[in-house]
C-alpha cells in the first residue's frame, strides 16, 4: 500500500502529494495521501483499517486513490475538492492479522498493555470524545478495550493531531469499517442526535442509494446513528471528529459482508464492492463541492 502511494506521488507530483502523519506502536509510517489541485480547496478525509480484520475497508480506499489519480475522466473530482486519503491507520494490527490464520480475525492495535497479558487497544474506542462513556471496556482483554487513557495509541493520536491540524480544510470525514452495510453518522456515545441529524441523514441516504443503484452484489445500505442504527460505542473516531474538530459531517461506513465470519468477503466480491462504494463516494464530493467550493 505505502508503495503505490509513494509511485502515486512520484508519477503524478502536480497532483500527489504523500506524508506520514505520525508512527505506529511497532515504527511503521502512517502515511496519508493528499490528491487535489489547489490546497486551499475544502477537504474530504477518509481513513481506512483502523479495525486490522476488517480487509475490504483498505481496498476500498486504494480504489478511490486509484480512480482520482489514475482514471483521467474522474479529473474533476479533485479540482474543487482536496482529498486527504489514510489507507491503513493501523498497520501494525493488519500486519499482525495476516501473519498466521490464527491472528486473522485480529481487530486491536498491538501495544502492551501494562499489567496485563494481553495486547492492544481498540483504537476506534480510544478517541477522546465521550471516551468510555458507553460501550467500551477497561479491560485489556476485551475487544472493545478503550486504551488506559484517550489516545494512548499513537495511531489514533497521529490521526486527531492531523485533524485537528486541518479542520478548517475538512469539510467532510469518512471512516472505512466492515461489516454490515450500515453508513453511519454521530453520536456514538449516545442516542442523542447531533443539530444536523437532517442533513446528515439525507446525504447519508443518497450516497447509500447510488451504491445501491449500481450493485451487482445487491448491497443495500441502513442510515442513521451509530447509537440508533447499531449500538452505543463511545470513544470512535467520527464522535470525535464531528463532537472537537467542528466538522460537521461525519460518517462511519461499514462495508458489506463476506466469508464465515463477515470479515472475509471472496476475492470475487473485492472489485464489485470497491466499485459500488466509489459510486457513493462522488454523492459525497458533490455534496462537498455545491456546499463548500468558492469556485
Ligand atoms: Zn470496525
Amino acid at each position: 500500500m505505502n508503495e503505490y502511494l509513494l509511485t502515486l506521488e512520484r508519477l503524478y507530483p502536480h497532483i500527489v502529494q504523500v506524508e506520514s502523519i505520525g508512527r505506529t506502536f511497532e515504527g511503521r509510517d502512517l502515511l496519508l495521501i493528499k490528491i487535489g489541485a489547489n490546497p486551499n480547496n475544502p477537504t474530504i478525509l477518509i481513513d481506512a483499517g483502523i479495525h486490522a480484520r476488517e480487509w475490504i475497508a483498505p481496498p476500498v480506499a486504494l480504489y478511490i486513490i486509484n480512480q482520482l489519480v489514475e482514471n483521467p475522466a474522474n479529473y474533476r473530482l479533485y479540482q474543487n475538492v482536496n482529498w486527504n486519503i489514510i489507507p491503513s491507520l493501523n498497520p501494525d494490527g493488519y500486519e499482525f492479522s495476516r501473519s498466521s490464520t490464527w491472528n486473522r480475525l485480529w481487530r486491536k492495535t498491538r501495544q502492551p498493555n501494562q499489567s496485563s497479558s494481553c495486547i492492544g487497544t481498540d483504537p476506534n474506542r480510544n478517541f477522546e470524545y465521550y471516551w468510555m462513556f458507553a460501550g467500551a471496556s477497561a479491560d485489556p482483554c476485551d475487544e472493545t478495550y478503550a486504551g488506559p487513557q484517550p489516545f494512548s495509541e499513537p495511531e489514533t493520536a497521529a490521526l486527531a493531531t492531523y485533524a485537528l491540524r486541518n479542520r478548517h480544510q475538512i469539510k467532510l470525514y469518512i471512516s472505512f469499517h466492515s461489516y454490515g452495510n450500515m453508513i453511519l453518522y454521530p453520536w456514538g456515545y449516545t442516542n442523542d442526535l447531533p443539530d444536523n441529524a437532517d442533513e446528515l441523514q439525507w446525504l447519508g441516504e443518497l450516497a447509500g442509494l447510488a451504491i445501491g443503484r449500481v450493485s451487482t452484489l445487491n448491497s443495500r445500505y441502513v442510515v442513521g446513528s451509530s447509537t440508533n442504527v447499531l449500538y452505543a460505542a463511545a470513544g470512535g473516531s467520527d464522535d470525535w471528529v464531528k463532537g472537537v474538530t467542528g466538522v460537521g459531517l461525519a460518517y462511519t461506513i461499514e462495508l458489506p459482508a463476506g466469508g464465515l465470519f463477515g470479515f472475509n468477503p471472496p476475492a470475487t466480491s473485492i472489485l464489485p464492492i470497491v466499485q459500488e462504494t466509489f459510486e457513493g463516494i462522488t454523492i459525497f464530493h458533490a455534496y462537498v463541492e455545491a456546499a463548500y467550493s468558492k469556485n
